[in-house]
């Protein structure tokens, strides 16, 4: 079946709108990732709808719509709880900060809409009666697995930064080749990138380390891209680009990690700054900062340490620690800790206070005075239960802290 005719096969509700919009005298069509993804054989995410229609036009037809962007001409249709953007055919005006565009109009031209689009591959749209509408050639692009600016490269990403990003992490989630001019413009324009506000950048890096073609991956820095977002981080990759692209490929696909990877040479204190400036949220940031703490020395191979190990860091962060110790020093004792660790999992072995068989509560019952040396003598309980597991019952416990109790003078 040539491009051309090919089908795209849209949901109901997206079909639904696209005709509402065209009985009320409008035009509308699916356009952007989800043809570009159709195309592909990939599953869109989601299905945005450009239309001639006005955005108070369009809200007339549907029951359920809120304003999105109201002011660039999107509004959300919800059926059946999906959400389905539907934006006004629209033309940007100057983009003085390189990233908005200082005003927006409408227009009835489809191709006009098409060509504030960033990529060929991105500015198709279709109808299930028309098929596909496509005055850039983007299909061709596809089939020829190119990545190439709409009109005039440079004056694109220099309207937009973000777009450079953008274009680098598509490589690098489609395999696709960026095309000649569009990849000068890119490399002629990237300290543009420091209009655009951390969290897009970091929103983007994230998605190009998910992404599955680890071998542009590196066009982030042989752009110069990385140079101008940090130059420390840009200067630690180059120097080590191939083993660090086979590291992240090898990292399971969790953003946290593939990040802990990517910071590998950092010190906690210097990923702790990288990652406040980028404004990772409090979660991420601590986790990413303790496993490199952690990736200084090897993972015990003897249960005690490790057990104690595991009760101070959390399980998640112990199981995160040994995938990330396997895949950046192969050499270390790994698998022994790993499968030590399994076994103290499916042991069940007592490794916090929380399922320690005898409580704080229960020592004051005893007679132990509230304060610190309470604490002290659970965390010597815990130490033994650690060493031990088997001692981790009510009777042994009761007959120790009362050993304990009577050995400090507080019973
Ligand atoms: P994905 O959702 O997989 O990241 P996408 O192409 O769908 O990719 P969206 O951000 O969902 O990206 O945007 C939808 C469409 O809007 C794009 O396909 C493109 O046509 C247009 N678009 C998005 N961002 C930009 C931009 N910065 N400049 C120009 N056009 C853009
Ligand atoms: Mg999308």
């Amino acid at each position: 079946m040539s491009e051309t005719k090919m089908k795209v096969q849209m949901p109901s509700d997206a079909a639904f709108i696209l005709n509402k919009l065209n009985e009320g005298g409008h035009e509308a069509y699916i356009v952007g990732g989800c043809v570009r993804d159709s195309i592909l054989g990939r599953i869109p995410q989601d299905w945005d709808i450009t239309t001639s229609a006005l955005p108070e036009e369009t809200k007339t037809f549907f029951d359920h719509t809120f304003d999105t962007g109201i002011q660039h001409g999107t509004i959300t249709v919800v059926l059946h709880k999906e959400n389905y953007e539907v934006t006004t055919y629209r033309v940007d005006g100057e983009y003085a900060d390189c990233r908005h565009p200082d005003e927006v109009s409408f227009t009835k031209n489809l191709t006009e809409d098409l060509l504030r689009r960033d990529f060929t591959m991105n500015a198709i749209a279709y109808h299930p009666n028309e098929g596909f509408r496509d005055p850039f050639h983007g299909q061709e692009d596809i089939a020829a697995e190119i990545i190439r600016g709409v009109g005039d490269p440079p004056k694109r990403f220099q309207e937009d930064a973000l777009r450079m990003l953008r274009c680098v992490r598509f490589a690098a989630q489609l395999g696709f080749a960026i095309e000649p001019e569009t990849w000068a413009a890119l490399c002629a324009n990237t300290a543009l990138i420091q209009k655009i506000s951390v969290e897009r950048i970091r929103e983007e890096l994230e998605k190009l380390w998910l992404s599955p073609y680890k071998e542009k991956m590196s066009l982030l820095w042989e752009s110069g891209l990385l140079a101008q977002i940090d130059p420390i981080l840009s200067a630690r990759l180059i120097g080590r680009s191939q083993t660090i692209l086979d590291e992240i490929s090898a990292c399971p696909k969790d953003a946290l990690l593939r990040w802990a990877v990517v910071l590998q040479d950092y010190t906690p204190d210097e990923a702790k700054n990288f990652l406040k400036g980028m404004k990772f949220d409090n979660h991420t940031l601590k986790r990413v900062c303790l496993l490199l703490e952690q990736l200084k020395n090897d993972v015990p191979t003897e249960a005690y340490p490790l057990r104690k190990l595991a009760g101070t860091i959390g399980e998640d962060a112990m199981k995160e620690l040994l995938t990330l110790q396997s895949i950046l020093r192969p050499d270390s004792p790994h698998e022994e800790s790993k499968a030590l660790f399994e076994k103290i999992l499916t042991d069940g072995d007592c490794l916090t206070l929380k399922t320690m068989e005898l409580s704080g509560k229960d020592l004051m019952a005893m007679g132990a005075p509230h304060g610190k040396v309470l604490g002290e003598v659970l965390a010597e309980l815990l130490d033994m239960v650690l060493q031990v597991p088997e001692t981790n019952k009510k009777e042994i416990l009761s007959d120790k802290a009362l050993s304990l109790l009577k050995e400090k003078g507080l019973i």
